[in-house]
């Protein structure tokens, strides 16, 4: 057994571990454990300074997720989208294929709660059919392997996905979507990543959501990703009580960037069954936003993206920096908000841009700009 598993074998896991452990009342511990089990690693565990830290509560139960019964299992709709076990296909060149339950922790905030814990909740049954669907569909060019979390296969696992997926011309790049370099490092072995350079290109998006995730040791298995050819980004969850405050998000993103991870996205927590008392004001995301852009370096900035509920994807959200916009120009506001205006040239998608006015009058040199009223903008 390698160390990993042995600190998965060690995990708070039972009723009465959680009772024990973190002074809940064992009806709750009991019902939550029917509702989503925990999995608490030794070295996530290590992680918590106080009761109801940002990292206790990433994983420990709570008694409010009972409280939410209304939002839906699936707000993404994944099954719907799911043409044969295992795999969703919701983009036309990409396709997730979700290949065990299990993960060094088990997330209170996951929206994938309906997949991840019994072993029985994804089939390694389904696999065959994935792998057909996958050597059928040749405009797939992209696949991402997820679950639950694909670092809890074995090397030899893995590998024998990985070989298989190479042996179709089709498949550009393969994603890992881990949490495992945040929540478990120790998986992160010279073994394994000797073994992943072997299928390139591969590329791993993994979950920091807090600072304090920064560790030696989670800096190093980034770091022996990076060394290996393996890029590694970023996806971040905006959550109360976790990361709502621009200045731990600022901090977290440069952070990232010196374990050579790049932020990529930063999502409104989804409308998931146990998991709403995490969500926020899309206004906080913003204003998180706001204080980035132009703050830091751009390299720090991660797309702001809503999961559109009922399965519409990923779609970008910005703080307002057009103020006004016509043929002729663009009004804007910098990070400072300061106004400067961009003349917008004439081209095929728009004929009658700044330089076609300017032509047609006849060598005149300032055409007539047409006034514009720029709201007055307070300070952020
Ligand atoms: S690691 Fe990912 S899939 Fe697993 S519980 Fe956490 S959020 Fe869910």
């Amino acid at each position: 057994m390698e160390l990993w598993q042995e600190m998965v074998r060690d995990s708070v896991h039972t009723v009465d571990q959680v009772v024990e452990k973190f002074n809940i009342d064992r009806k709750d511990a009991e019902d939550l454990d029917e509702f989503f089990q925990a999995r608490i690693n030794p070295y996530y565990l290590s992680l918590i300074q106080y009761p109801g830290d940002p990292i206790w509560q990433q994983c420990v139960p709570a008694k409010i997720e009972l409280k939410d019964f209304d939002a839906e299992e699936d707000p993404l709709h994944e099954d719907e989208m799911s043409p044969v076990p295992n795999i969703t296909h919701r983009y036309p060149d990409r396709a997730l294929f979700l290949v065990t339950s299990q993960c060094g922790i088990y997330c209170r905030f996951c929206t994938r709660k309906r997949k991840v814990g019994d072993y029985e909740k994804i089939s390694m049954k389904g696999l065959e059919s994935a792998f057909k669907y996958l050597e059928e569909h040749k405009e797939i060019r992209d696949v991402i392997l997820s679950g639950g979390d694909p670092l809890m296969l074995t090397d030899t696992m893995l590998e024998k996905i990985l070989k298989r997926l190479r042996q179709m011309k089709h498949i550009e790049i393969i994603r890992l979507g881990t949490r495992m370099p945040v929540v478990l490092p120790q998986r992160i072995t010279q073994k394994l990543c000797n073994m992943l350079k072997k299928y390139h290109p591969i590329y791993c998006n993994t979950h920091f959501n807090h600072p304090w995730e920064i560790t030696e040791e989670s800096s190093r298995a980034c770091e022996l990703l990076a060394n290996s050819g393996v890029p590694v980004g970023n996806q971040m969850v905006i959550m109360k009580g976790v990361n709502d405050d621009p200045s731990v998000v600022k901090e977290l993103m440069q952070k990232l960037l010196k374990i050579r991870v790049r932020p990529y996205y930063m999502y409104m927590a989804d409308e998931t069954k146990g998991a709403n008392h995490f969500r926020t004001s899309v206004e906080t995301g913003l204003k998180i936003v706001e204080s980035l852009r132009g703050h830091t370096s751009g390299l720090a900035i991660p797309h702001f993206v809503i999961d559109a509920p009922g399965g519409g994807g990923k779609i970008p959200i910005m703080p307002n920096y057009v103020l006004h916009r016509d043929e002729e120009q663009i009004i804007l506001r910098n990070f400072q908000n300061k106004i400067y205006s961009y003349k917008n040239y004439a081209d095929k998608n728009n004929p009658n841009g700044y330089n076609s006015k300017r032509k047609k009058r006849n060598g005149s040199k300032k055409p007539a700009r047409k006034k514009v009223k720029v709201p007055v903008f307070e300070e952020a």
